[in-house]
């Protein structure tokens, strides 16, 4: 008989390992038992409770009623949320970005649908997607469900970002396969909480500049948790100082910045010096989006205008921003203490997690499972450790 194969099956990465550690947390409070999740990347406040913004909940309370938000919207989300979500994105920067630069945008399923979308229409077939050698495991899942390979640069040399190697590894992929397309995320990288400082991202830009005159250079920038660092625009405050001749696209996520992990929305922005990419772009993942999910979520794209035409309420969500980042800082000197016994934490600045290098991580977390403490091994190596769901209750 044949057999129904499908041909992703096997996509390899554990990349959802922590949706299935978070079930099983959830399944033994259900039983009653006291569990502390250090897996998952949520926000939680100090009872437990996602930490969701007033403003976000009042706004979704009026919007679910209204029958507008049930209906079809464009698949790229329409000219009112790629307005408000560049302007919400850029933030400081939008003026002065958008008369340097050509600005493209769609609205996706959540920053994952982003970047699937960037990678789907950047990463030619020959080509290899770059990745960090720490990241989220899904850059390589995404990579693997189009057929593509990776090349990985080193994250980390002397407790900083490897500049060169990543630049290193952008040529070797321009040399072998014509055009180099990349991943960083940041700031706040997860899994570590790093974040590049100016002078890093100078360096970056140059070196990238550099490798554009031999060929194309997509970044594909991940700003999932852009919004609890302190200087959460500072890449586009660099590219207004310093010409980007290469391709930008930046994938932000609202799961994050509003606590609306299940509600899904996210864009893509694309940004050039070249109409012949903003024309491209629109064209290229407007049938990305249409093919995928078709329409976004329409209830979600009704949320950021609706927040985006409300100074008042913007001001209010930006202040509890501060709110989150005060309490992750107040949460990280617990955590770090309770941790200690699996060593130096790689360097943090800001984010949800922290990161340790062990020995036997599969080993090591099973092991703190056994006393209800849920960790995320990364591989056999490293273990991360949520300081953003860290509630002892
Ligand atoms: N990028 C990183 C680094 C993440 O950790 C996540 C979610 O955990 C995302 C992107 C995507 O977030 P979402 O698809 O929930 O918007």
């Amino acid at each position: 008989m044949k057999k129904h194969i499908s041909k992703n099956a096997n996509f390899g990465t554990n990349s959802d390992l922590v949706f299935r550690l978070n079930e099983e947390v959830n399944q033994k409070i259900s039983r009653g038992e006291k569990v502390i999740n250090a897996a998952i990347g949520m926000l939680v406040d100090d009872e437990n409770k996602i930490f969701s913004s007033p403003v976000i909940n009042h706004l979704l309370e009026r919007l679910v009623t209204k029958d507008s938000s049930k209906k079809y919207i464009k698949s790229d989300g329409g000219y009112d949320f790629n307005y408000y979500a560049k302007k919400y994105i850029l933030d400081d920067q939008f003026d002065s970005i958008k008369s340097a630069y050509f600005v493209s945008s769609v609205a996706t399923m959540g920053g994952t649908g982003a970047l699937s979308i960037a990678v789907r229409n950047y990463v030619e077939n020959h080509q290899k997607l770059i990745i960090p050698s720490i990241g989220w495991s899904n850059f390589g899942a995404i990579a693997k469900q189009y057929q593509l390979e990776t090349l990985t640069y080193n994250l980390f040399k002397e407790h900083a970002f490897d500049i060169d190697n990543l630049l290193e590894i952008c040529e070797t992929s321009i040399n072998e396969s014509g055009r180099a397309t990349l991943i960083i995320n940041d700031p706040c990288h997860n899994p570590t909480g790093y974040c590049l400082n100016e002078e890093e991202w100078e360096k970056i830009i140059h070196g990238l500049n550099r490798l554009n005159e031999k060929g194309p250079v997509t970044l594909i920038l991940d700003v999932a948790y852009m919004d609890f660092s302190d200087d959460s625009r500072l890449f586009f405050r660099k590219i207004n100082e310093i010409k980007m001749n290469f391709m930008t696209l930046v994938a932000w996520s609202a799961s994050k910045s509003f606590g609306v992990y299940g509600y899904r929305l996210g864009a893509l922005l694309g940004i050039s010096q070249h109409i012949e990419d903003y024309a491209d772009f629109n064209q290229s993942s407007i049938a990305a989006a249409r093919t995928t999910w078709s329409v976004p979520n329409h209830l979600m794209i009704d949320l950021l205008i609706s927040l985006m035409q409300n100074p008042q309420y913007l001001k209010l969500v930006k202040q509890e921003f501060i709110d989150m980042q005060k309490l992750l800082s107040s949460r990280l000197e617990m955590v770090k203490k309770d941790f200690s016994f699996l060593g130096e934490i790689l360097p943090y600045k800001a984010g949800f997690f922290l990161l340790y290098e062990v020995d036997d991580a599969i080993k090591v977390s099973e092991q703190l499972k056994e006393k209800n403490i849920y960790v995320l091994p990364l591989g056999n190596r490293y273990i991360r450790v949520s300081i953003c769901s860290y509630v002892k209750k």
